[in-house]
Formats: structure tokens, C-alpha cells, sequence
């Protein structure tokens, strides 16, 4: 268990308790009652969760950020350039290189199918190669190579598989593992489902939306102005924010239910809608979602079987020439290899952690410097008991709406009033127990990391104030 999975800071009373213990005992839950009239804001001394967990990938080294997006005023060739191989030594993957779905699993994935096919390309068989990063792209690369008969080593810089996927398998706080990463798949994910599948990775649907403001239910909030607004901007002669497309349309961005919707989008895009670019946007999530409930790591076990793999190795230096690649492991080793595929996050080559020898040419760092970081954070809260929901006749309406039978939505959306965390999910309707999982993008998710535990969790429990059942 890490240290982000287990809340330790200092603290007294019930909330202490949570912070000292593995498994805190059950805490005392508001009784809830159909009152939803407007009420104090919730605290952690009157609404306390059995577990939780959050990550931080804005502050962590071999992340720094969450996922790639493309600026306003970029152009999504960006993401061409950087994938361009050097001198058929230096590859690069990652979910930064693909144009068509960055930022995501299936981007992830993709490209390192496509590596490996350069790869391949370029060399012979039986040809060392390293690959820097056991990611989904570097595991997806790593596996296809070795099959084809490479002499494969990934050198990961974590003491675990899997990136920005990472699921905290802890039996005594979560029935099902929390995922602090990358983890909701859609239609375009059919590859990775069925291999969920094939590994026995149980996987719940999730459909449905509710929203709500600190007075009640509001309607839902369609995205077809953001949708028209963007359109439009796309035929303009030069690029313009989200947000500028909006105005530009006669919409405020500002108002709180759009402000909701476009909150949603950047908890899973990363980017505020001031800084993504409208001729190469996010795309919203689509309306149903599968959520893995078993341990992803699984996934890269599988793919890296039989793949040599050294964890605990960041590699801090590639210096390459027409004979060969030399990679310097900042534990002082230096090893030789054919070609090396670069895999890690775009927030890494960003920095200053990983220095190529000679420096990468032009195109690449133009497009290193072009592409954004964004951020996504994320929020596991288990509950003994059902203290929140999305109201009474939710689960009606969310039933008509897609013409069957009333089912609970399990997507909530915050409206209004100054909650940090406005998209959250509610996994009570499709496992039985009482875990949400709020997520956040773009600098209100910069703004949850900088908290410390405690803030943290006081954060995410004031931004589920209208979706509470009742506060004591
Ligand atoms: C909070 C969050 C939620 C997300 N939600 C979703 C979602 O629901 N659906 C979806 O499709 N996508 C989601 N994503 C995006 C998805 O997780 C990523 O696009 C994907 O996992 C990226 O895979 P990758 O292989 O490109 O990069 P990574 O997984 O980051 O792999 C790169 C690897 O390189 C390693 N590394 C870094 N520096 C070094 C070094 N110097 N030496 C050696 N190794 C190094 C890293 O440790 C890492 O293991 C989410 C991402 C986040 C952060």
C-alpha cells in the first residue's frame, strides 16, 4: 500500500482514525432522509468514509501530469512529429504520439502496435532492443517485439507494471481494487475489454447522468452547443479555445450547468475548455462506460510475460549514434543496445529527468514544447453505508431515458456553487456497494493535488454536498 492509498496525515477524532488505520472501524453515517432541502455544508466530521484513496500525478516524477492534450494553437501533427523515429535508433510511443485518440487507453495501445512495427522494420531479427517505460504502450511494444523474436529489456522506473494505469489492491479497504489511473473503457476500447475478459477482470457497465445543484435536480446538460460551438471555430481562420468557441456562439461557459459539462470533459481530457484547442478537441466521454473491477496489473503481467524487465530503473540518459544506442540508468549503469523505443509520458520529456545525447532534433522538441500536460486527479471513497445518491426519482428518469427499465444513473455531475470535484461516479448501481470515485481535470485537478491528505478529502466531501442524503 503506498502512502496516497492510505490517508496518514494528523488529525484528531473520527477522521484521525481513518488517517492512523488499514481498516478503520465504521464510522458513524447521517441517517439518510428525503429532505434535500439546502444544508450546511458537509465536513469530514459529519460525513466519514470507511477507506480512501487519491492519486497525484501532477506531482509525480515519472508522470508529471496527467495525459497529453493538444493546446489551443496547436496542431495535432504535433503528435506526428514527436512519433518520428531518429535515425531508425531512437523509437517513440505513448499515448503523446497518437493523433487520433492521445490522452487515452486506446491512443496508449495503438502506439505500441505501431512501434513495434517500425521497429521491425528497421531492423533485423534477433536485434537488442530496449524499450524505456512498462506503461501500456511500452508493455503493448515490449510483448510484440519479443513475439517477433527481439532480444527484448523494458527498463521501468517504477517498482511496479503499468503507468498511468494503477490499480491499489487492498482487500481490507476496497471490495474491488481502486484505480488511481487510467481505467473506463469505451467502444473504441473492444481490444483491451476482451482481453479484460480473457483474464477474468470482472468489468461493470456504467450508464446514466445525473445533475445536481445545492437545490435539487437540474436538468441534464446536453452537449450539442459545445458540440455546435466547436463546429463553428473549426471553420475559422485561426484556432480558438473551447471556451472562445463558446462565447463566440452566445454561450457563457461560466454558467453553471455548462460549467459542469465542461468540467466533465476536462476530468477526462485533462484540459480546461480555455486552454484546449477547438479544431482539435477532446472528445466527451462516450454516454456508456465500462469500469474494470479487478487488478489492471494483470493486464501487463500477461503482456510482459517472459519480457526481461528491471523495475526500479529510471533511465536518465539515451545517447545514440548510426552504430548503436547507450542508455544510462541513473543507477549508474550504462548498457548498449540496438534501438530503444522511448515510451514515457510527455510530462517526463517536458522535463529535465531524461537528457538525449545528441539533443533531439528539431521536430521533436518543437513538439515536446507545443503539447500541453494536462491534469486528471482521482478520488476513491468507500462508505459503510449509502450516504449519498443521485435522488429519489432518478433512477426513473434515468430508466425512461434510455427506455428501460429504472435503473440508478452512474454518473453524477455537480452544478454550481465552489465544488473542486464536479464529475463523480457511483458504483452502488452496478456492484452493491457503496464506493464513489470522483474525478477532476484540468486546474481544479492541479488544485486537488496540491492539497495534503486531509484538505484533500475535505475537498471531496464539500463537493458531493447535493448528491448527500441527508448531513447529521
Ligand atoms: C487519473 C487518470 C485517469 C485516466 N482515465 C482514463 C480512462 O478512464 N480511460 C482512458 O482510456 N484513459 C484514461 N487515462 C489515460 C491513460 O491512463 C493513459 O493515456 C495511458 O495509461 C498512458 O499509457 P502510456 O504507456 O502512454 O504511458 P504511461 O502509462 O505513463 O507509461 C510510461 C512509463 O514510463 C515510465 N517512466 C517515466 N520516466 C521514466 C524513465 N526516466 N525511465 C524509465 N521509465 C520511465 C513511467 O513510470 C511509466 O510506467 C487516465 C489517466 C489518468 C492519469
Amino acid at each position: 500500500m503506498t502512502r496516497r492509498t492510505l490517508l496518514i496525515g494528523a488529525g484528531a477524532g473520527v477522521l484521525g482514525v481513518l488517517l492512523a488505520s488499514c481498516t478503520p472501524e465504521p464510522a458513524p453515517t447521517p441517517t439518510p432522509t428525503p429532505d434535500r432541502s439546502p444544508s450546511p455544508q458537509p465536513t469530514t466530521d459529519t460525513v466519514t468514509p470507511a477507506a480512501f484513496a487519491r492519486s497525484s500525478w501532477a506531482t509525480d516524477p515519472f508522470a508529471l501530469g496527467a495525459v497529453s492534450f493538444t493546446p489551443v494553437g496547436t496542431q495535432a501533427s504535433a503528435r506526428d512529429a514527436l512519433a518520428a523515429p531518429v535515425d531508425d535508433r531512437l523509437f517513440f510511443a505513448g499515448e503523446a504520439t497518437d493523433v487520433d485518440a492521445p490522452g487515452s487507453l486506446a491512443g496508449a495501445l495503438r502506439s505500441g502496435d505501431r512501434v513495434a512495427d517500425e521497429v521491425l522494420r528497421a531492423g533485423d531479427e534477433g536485434e537488442r532492443i530496449a524499450v524505456i517505460g512498462a506503461g501500456l504502450a511500452g508493455a503493448t511494444a515490449a510483448a510484440r517485439l519479443a513475439a517477433s523474436g527481439a532480444e527484448v529489456t523494458v527498463f521501468e522506473a517504477r517498482d511496479r507494471l503499468g503507468g498511468r494505469v494503477h490499480s491499489v489492491v487492498d482487500d481490507k479497504a476496497w471490495p474491488f481494487p481502486a484505480q488511481l489511473g487510467g481505467w473506463l473503457l469505451g467502444a473504441p476500447d473492444d481490444d483491451l475489454l476482451q482481453t479484460l475478459e480473457a483474464l477474468d477482470v470482472r468489468a461493470a457497465p456504467l450508464a446514466g447522468a445525473a445533475w445536481r445543484s445545492a437545490d435539487g435536480a437540474v436538468e441534464p446538460v446536453s452537449e450539442d452547443p459545445v458540440l455546435s460551438a466547436i463546429a463553428a471555430a473549426q471553420d475559422l481562420p485561426t484556432d480558438v479555445s473551447i471556451d472562445d468557441a463558446l462565447t463566440r456562439s452566445g454561450a457563457d461557459p461560466a454558467e453553471p450547468g455548462l460549467a459542469a459539462l465542461l468540467a466533465g470533459l476536462a476530468a477526462s481530457g485533462g484540459a480546461d475548455a480555455a486552454d484546449a484547442s477547438s479544431w482539435f478537441p477532446p472528445p466527451f466521454p462516450p454516454a456508456e462506460r465500462t469500469a474494470p473491477l479487478g487488478d489492471l496489473g494483470a493486464v501487463f503481467d500477461r503482456l510482459l510475460e517472459g519480457v526481461k524487465v528491471s523495475l526500479s530503473s529510471p533511465v536518465s540518459r539515451v545517447a545514440y549514434d548510426e552504430a548503436g544506442v547507450s542508455l544510462g540508468i541513473a543507477t549508474g549503469e550504462s548498457l548498449s543496445f540496438d534501438r530503444v523505443v522511448v515510451t514515457v509520458p510527455l510530462g517526463v520529456l517536458q522535463g529535465d529527468g531524461l537528457q538525449f545525447a545528441p539533443a533531439l532534433p528539431f521536430g521533436h522538441r518543437g513538439a515536446i514544447s507545443e503539447l500541453a500536460t494536462g491534469h486528471i486527479e482521482t478520488v476513491w471513497l468507500r462508505f459503510d453505508e449509502r450516504i449519498a445518491s443521485a435522488g429519489p426519482d432518478a433512477g426513473a428518469e434515468a430508466g425512461a431515458e434510455a427506455g428501460a427499465d429504472a435503473v440508478e444513473p452512474s454518473i453524477w455531475h455537480v452544478v454550481g456553487g465552489d465544488a473542486m470535484i464536479r464529475t463523480w461516479i457511483d458504483l452502488s448501481p452496478s456492484t452493491g456497494q457503496n464506493v464513489l470515485v470522483g474525478i477532476v481535470g484540468g486546474a481544479a485537478a492541479a488544485e486537488l493535488a496540491a492539497l495534503d491528505d486531509r484538505k484533500a478529502l475535505e475537498a471531496a466531501i464539500a463537493s458531493l454536498a447535493p448528491f448527500l442524503d441527508a448531513q447529521g
